[in-house]
């Protein structure tokens, strides 16, 4: 029989740090440096990853067809946040958008920038604003601005 323990305590997700791995997305971070954006393709039903992924969540099998992705895409859901993790108000609301780029079955998150926060709306056109020197990380992509 299993044992279940609880933990008391808060996370601090403010300092939480992913750790990437795979061919897919290390390809992926090499093209950011020169602002492309490289998923990958499903062979079998044809679905579009990004970022890229080991196999297709739909097929269940490995993947490793490059797919070329535009950095212009779709506004599919967004949050406007007026606090921070902490619970402090916020001086400007903080607009949060998940995006489909164009190219892509997939949707990725980032910041809303040069937006009211009484503009943003479903369907809305957006672009990748990139960093002016980038490196090859996911902060490459700094911002979603108005297409
Ligand atoms: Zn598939």
């Amino acid at each position: 029989m299993e044992e279940t323990r609880q933990v008391q305590g808060t996370w601090d997700l403010s300092t939480f740090k992913f750790r990437i791995e795979g061919e897919g997305i290390k390809n992926m971070l090499k093209e950011m440096k020169e602002a492309k954006l490289l998923g990958n393709r499903c062979h079998k039903c044809g679905t579009v990853y990004l970022p890229a992924n080991f196999y297709c969540r739909k097929c269940h099998i490995a993947i490793h067809e490059p797919a070329e992705i535009s950095d212009h895409g779709e506004v599919m859901s967004y949050t406007i946040g007026y606090a921070d993790v902490r619970g402090n108000p916020l001086d400007e609301p903080r607009v949060s958008l998940m995006v489909k780029l164009d190219g892509s079955d997939t949707w990725i998150m980032g910041a809303g920038e040069d937006m009211k926060p009484e503009d943003v709306h479903i369907g809305m056109r957006v672009k990748i604003k990139w960093a002016d020197q980038r490196v090859g990380n996911l902060q490459d992509m700094e911002s979603f601005i108005p297409e």
